[in-house]
Order: C-alpha cells, then sequence, then structure tokens
C-alpha cells in the first residue's frame, strides 16, 4: 500500500474542503462498522485477480494508473463533477480542455475539437459518426488486424464497412488498399497506429499519400499506440508513421491505456474544429449557466466523470508530454524491453519469432513443436501459459495468422491460424526484470516440453 499517496490525498482533500468552508456544515454519513466489514469482503473479492501492477504480469493491456493519478481521482470524487456541462462541473471542463489540449499538442496539431470519452470505443464511434456525416453511404474501410470495434461500430451507424487485408507483418495491404479506393466507394481509412493484438503500426505516411490521387477521410485508431509519438527509439518505418499524423482528420488515443490512468478515459480529436456542427443540439435542461462551450454542446455522451479530466490533467503535469522526459522514457523502456525479448526468443530453438520485429512493446511467437504443425504448436503455448502462470509469471494467448511467420514454419499449412504466445510489456519496470521473466519463462517451457502428450492426428 502507498500511504504517501493516502497522507497526500488527505492534505489535499482538506485544502479543497476549504473552498466550501463558508457553507453551514453537514457531517458526512459514517460508516460505521458494517461499511468496514463489507469493504473487508470487497478487499477479499478482489483477491481473485491476476496482479496487474506487478512487473511479472506481462500479458494483456493493462498498466496500473500512476498514484497521482489514483489520488486526483478520489479527490475529485468527493465534488463529483459531470464534465456534461459547466453546470456539473467548471473547474474540471476547465481541466479537461487543457488535458486535451496537451494530447493535440503532443500530436502537432495547431488546432482540434475534441474531449475525453469513456474509452476508445465511444471515442472511434463518435470518430466514424462525423465520418458518415461528412459522405453518407460511403464506405468504412479497415485491416484486418484493426480493432473489431470497427465494423461493429460501422453496423451500429449503418455504414458499409470493408475489411482490408494485412501484410505478414500485420500492417494494412497498401495494394488491397488502393485497389479498393479506386473503387471511389471508400469514404474513410481507419489506420492504425499500434494494432491491439501485436502493436502492428499502419504505415500512415503512404496512406497520407494515396490523398494525391483518392478522396478519402482518414481516421487514425491510435487507442493503444498513440503516445508512442514521443518514443526515441522506434523503427524508421514506425516513425515516419507516427510523423504522418498532422495529415490525418481524426485520432482517437486511450489515456486509459498507456497514459497512466484509471478506466474511464479515452479521448477524440478532430482536425477540422467545424464538424463541431454535427453535435448540434439544444438542451431544455443545462447550458443555462454559461456562454461558454460546454462539452456536452460536441460529445456524444452526456454524463461523463469530470474526476478521470482531473486525474488526466494532474498526471500531465507531473509527467508532461515531453520527448525525453520521463514520461517518453517510461514507453521508451517498454520497447526496449519487447526488442530484448523477442531477440531472446528468436535465438532460442524452442521457439518460432515472427517475421517482423515488433514495432511498439508487444512480443509474441510461437513455439516450435517436433510435428511442426499449428495444432501441436497451439497446444504447447498453451501449456507453457500455464506453466508460466504457476511460477507467478502472466503471459497471454493469441490466435495469428500463420503468414505472419517466416514460409516452412509449419509445411503443409498456408493458411489458418496459430495460438502464440503474447506478452504486452506496457510497464518501465519490465526492462528491469526480463531476466526475471525470462527465466520463469524458461522453467515454465521446460516444463510444458517434457509433459508427455497425446500423440496428434
Ligand atoms: C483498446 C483499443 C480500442 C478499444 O478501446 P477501449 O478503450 O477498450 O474501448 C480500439 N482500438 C484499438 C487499437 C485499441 O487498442
Amino acid at each position: 500500500m502507498n500511504q504517501n499517496l493516502f497522507d497526500l490525498l488527505a492534505q489535499a482533500q482538506s485544502l479543497l474542503d476549504e473552498g466550501f468552508s463558508s457553507l453551514p456544515s453537514t457531517p458526512p454519513p459514517s460508516l460505521d462498522a458494517q461499511a468496514a466489514s463489507i469493504l473487508g469482503e470487497a478487499a477479499t473479492r478482489l483477491q481473485d485477480n491476476y496482479p496487474y501492477s506487478h512487473p511479472l504480469y506481462a500479458g494483456q493491456m493493462l498498466k496500473p494508473p500512476h498514484p497521482i493519478a489514483r489520488a486526483a481521482y478520489a479527490l475529485a470524487m468527493s465534488v463529483n463533477p459531470n464534465n456534461h456541462a459547466l453546470d456539473g462541473g467548471r473547474a474540471s471542463s476547465a481541466m479537461e480542455i487543457e488535458a486535451v489540449a496537451a494530447l493535440a499538442k503532443m500530436f502537432g496539431w495547431p488546432q482540434h475539437l475534441g474531449h475525453l470519452t469513456s474509452g476508445g470505443t465511444f471515442a472511434n464511434l463518435e470518430a466514424l459518426w462525423v465520418a458518415g456525416q461528412l459522405a453518407p453511404g460511403k464506405k468504412i474501410a479497415a485491416s484486418d488486424q484493426a480493432h473489431y470495434t470497427h465494423s461493429r461500430i460501422s453496423s451500429v451507424l449503418g455504414l458499409p464497412f470493408v475489411s482490408v487485408p494485412s501484410d505478414n507483418t500485420g500492417r494494412i495491404d497498401l495494394a488491397a488498399l488502393e485497389f479498393l479506393l479506386a473503387t471511389g466507394e471508400i469514404g474513410t481509412v481507419v489506420v492504425t497506429l499500434g494494432t491491439t493484438a501485436i502493436g502492428s503500426v499502419d504505415p500512415l505516411d503512404q496512406i497520407v499519400a494515396l490523398q494525391q490521387k483518392y478522396s478519402f477521410r482518414i481516421h487514425v485508431d491510435a487507442a493503444y499506440g498513440g503516445y508512442f509519438t514521443l518514443a526515441s527509439n522506434l523503427l524508421p518505418e514506425t516513425r515516419h508513421a507516427f510523423d504522418a499524423i498532422p495529415h490525418a482528420d481524426s485520432i482517437v488515443v486511450d489515456p486509459h491505456k498507456h497514459g497512466l490512468q484509471p478506466y474511464g478515459c479515452g479521448a477524440i480529436l478532430f482536425r477540422d474544429l467545424t464538424v463541431g456542427r454535427f453535435y448540434k443540439h439544444d438542451s431544455p435542461y443545462t447550458y443555462f449557466s454559461s456562454n461558454d462551450l460546454h462539452l456536452g454542446e460536441i460529445s456524444l455522451e452526456c454524463s461523463r466523470a469530470g474526476a478521470s479530466a482531473v486525474a488526466l490533467w494532474s498526471t500531465q503535469r507531473l509527467l508532461p508530454y515531453t520527448p525525453g522526459g520521463d514520461f517518453s522514457r517510461g514507453l521508451e523502456s517498454g520497447r526496449s524491453a519487447a526488442i530484448e525479448l523477442n531477440r531472446r526468443i528468436a535465438a532460442d530453438p524452442r521457439f518460432l519469432a515472427p517475421i517482423a520485429p515488433p514495432q511498439l512493446d508487444i512480443v509474441f511467437w510461437a513455439v516450435r513443436s517436433p510435428e511442426a504443425t499449428p495444432s501441436a504448436s497451439s497446444a504447447l503455448a498453451q501449456s507453457i501459459f500455464d506453466e508460466a502462470a504457476r511460477r507467478d509469471l502472466h503471459l497471454a494467448l493469441a490466435n495469428l495468422p500463420l503468414r505472419f511467420f517466416p514460409p516452412e514454419t509449419f509445411p503443409g499449412h498456408s493458411s489458418g491460424t496459430v495460438t502464440c504466445l503474447r506478452s504486452v510489456l506496457m510497464k518501465p519496470e519490465h526492462l528491469a526484470w526480463l531476466d526475471a521473466i525470462w527465466q520463469r519463462l524458461d522453467e515454465a517451457t521446460v516444463t510444458a516440453l517434457s509433459i508427455p502428450r497425446e500423440p496428434l492426428f
């Protein structure tokens, strides 16, 4: 437990309370022994989780919020502001505007229209909704490695959706994309900078170049990868993709993924301020307290947690988005850990490394099996995953296309998928823990490979 966090929070809370001290006092409901026992029960129930904040948790995209985000969120909860309208949260709305401007500045956007959302799904929904308003009837195109949310959102919005194949590195296939663009039916291309499965980065620079020949809108889904624009250790092709962000029409980034925030914090930014017109609506109840912009006037969600904005704003003040700063170094550290883990995997005859090295901080690999079939390899991956968990190392599994591996990795199998081990090395500490991670992976692999297996047919 972080006593320092609770001390700082108590200090900040009494300062906040002073602001309302002229009011007649009303004692808050006190928490009795029953409350204590319920909290104890909740604590015990919560033990039923993987240890997400520990560096030996190296599985899914889960990163602990920074303590200042926790403290700021808890502080704001005592006010419980609602960033829908200025009536519900003046200070937190102002902080949201500043926090979103810091995101826009990080992406090199001189101006923007945007706001926080409950997460990447809703942020992408707003992006595709605006895209549909601007080009009714035109298709949304995204790669087969894009987040599944895009096809689902398109169906919610009644927009036609087309999936574009990805290449053997998980990036959108440019030739296939251009073929589709030539039909004139594509209104918007979703470009993923950091796919959820493997962290591959679509070549945004080359997609921007296609706008010379075809007219279409570009939406960048950087829910996972957006913050990597700050990192200094990207591959040149990845750097070029991030450097093209200023040409995008809209961008989504999730501060609750790599921005050290508790869940409930995504963001949508539009480059063209005039798309605000699509959000226009009257509200009979709100917007009376000020003629200034109420964030609900440019957001599809109504009530939103002002506490999210306060947490993000506070975290940005402590860890500003400056290249070379502490925040950026944290991202670089996870990426270095991924490069090193991938290097060890590629050098280990028990494992099969993919064709392409990691573009961000996500590593995946298959397991070599005597049968050299996807099914035998998949079964071994599953058993290493289980053995690793027994040694407190928590990895993830993913079914990935065979084409991500060198040809003839699985002789006689050219299409289909294989279950791979996958590790998202999002925590800055993962680099220092890499030997500990590797040691457990090694032991888990030795055990898994020694377990007698049923013959596979
Ligand atoms: C996580 C993710 C999403 C969905 O965002 P949520 O915050 O989970 O709603 C969308 N796109 C990408 C690329 C993601 O990684």
